[in-house]
């Protein structure tokens, strides 16, 4: 996923780019009037579920095709580009005959090979122009599993899609939760790490789950770099047909955006940089020191062999690391963390006398 194009010709990097509309299109009315509100809040891109996953059967599965003609209507009366969410065949090719511009793959289809295969099927047969300026989201499947959200990314990109991006909406977990959706951004960050050019929405409204988490879940996301949000807005959120308790006005909307602090990009300050200087001398430091740490731990390993003894003195462990643990509190540090290290680097002094031993 190397040459990758920039997902809009409109975009110019320093403004985050968003993408609003509601949950569901629902009706042509409640479509055009979020639609209308939202263009002149400044949005670029609408969004509109026609076909709607749902957990169980019963609940609202969406318009179906009959509401792509909305969308279409939108793009025509506002100017928007219009985005919709596909999860087979017949979705894309419905989508992309009415002129649907933005493709999102759904957290359940992204975890499902053979429908993003039958998707990518489709696209690849476009011609070259079409494929051009189309542009594909592939949110995170709902299991946190990094290699399946890529695997499904490059299925994209073999197809020829070269305007792709990745939407984080947090991974699902049993139990109660303050968010719906766990957002793990490890896991965003590191695929940030491996595809530098790689685009990554927040959608803040599926993370959340619940209204008054936009903002702050939106301010967090563009602290860590993501390029965009993608979020739900309906004029009248307690009505909605589905997801009404994270949808937000447009009027709201706005008021978000306008709030939310932008990370200046391009100006790394001096003061900045020699911090950074530091924490590279400091990193430099701890890897010298722990070298030093384990060249002692194999000392004391040909020292047990010579004297016959058991490598793991379990007694021994427990009291070093709750001394050591006291000391660490007394230094500001959290506990667990340290814990954690020290059990890490514990097992490491472990395993190389065990292999020292094991060396007649
Ligand atoms: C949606 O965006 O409305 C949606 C169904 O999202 P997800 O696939 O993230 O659940
Ligand atoms: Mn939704």
């Amino acid at each position: 996923m190397e040459n990758l194009k920039p997902l809009f010709d409109f975009e110019t990097g320093e403004r985050p780019l968003v993408l609003a509309g509601p949950c569901s299109a629902e009706s042509e009315q409640q479509v055009m009037e979020a639609a209308v509100a939202l263009a002149s809040a400044g949005i670029k891109v609408f969004r509109a579920g026609v076909w709607k996953p749902r957990t169980k059967p019963g609940g609202f599965e969406g318009i179906g095709s009959p509401a792509l003609k909305w969308l279409a209507k939108v793009k025509k009366e506002t100017g928007m580009l219009i985005a919709t969410e596909v999860a087979n065949e017949r979705h894309t090719r419905e989508a992309l005959e009415e002129g649907v511009d933005v493709l999102w793959i759904g957290a359940r289809t992204s975890a499902n090979p053979f429908a993003v295969q039958e998707i990518a099927d489709v696209l690849a047969d476009l011609p070259p122009e079409r494929l051009d300026s189309l542009a594909v989201l592939v949110k995170n499947p709902v299991n946190p599993d990094i290699e399946l959200w890529i695997g499904a990314m490059q299925r994209i990109y073999g197809a020829g899609v070269r305007r792709l991006g990745a939407i984080h909406r947090g991974f699902s977990s049993y139990g109660k939760h303050l968010y719906r959706n766990l957002p793990e951004w490890r896991i965003p960050i590191e695929l940030h790490r491996r595809f530098p050019q790689l685009p990554i929405i927040c959608d803040p409204s599926h993370i959340g789950g619940r209204r008054e988490l936009i903002a702050p879940l939106s301010q967090q996301s563009l602290d860590m770099n993501f390029n965009g949000l993608i979020i739900e807005s309906h004029c009248h959120p307690d009505e909605a047909l589905s997801d009404k308790d994270q949808q937000i006005t447009p009027e709201a909307l706005a008021y978000i955006l306008e709030t939310l602090v932008i990370p200046s990009q391009t100006s790394t300050t001096e003061s900045l940089g020699l911090l950074r200087n530091q924490i590279d001398r400091l990193d430099d430091e701890l890897l010298e020191l722990l070298a030093k740490r384990m060249r002692v731990s194999r000392d004391i390993g040909r020292y047990k062999k010579e004297h016959n003894m058991p490598v793991l003195q379990p007694g021994r462990y427990n009291a070093l690391m709750q001394q050591r643990v006291d000391n660490a509190v007394k230094l500001e540090l959290n506990e667990d963390f340290v814990r954690n290290i020290l059990a890490s680097i514990h097992e490491e002094s472990v395993r190389q006398q065990l292999e020292l031993v094991s060396k007649s």
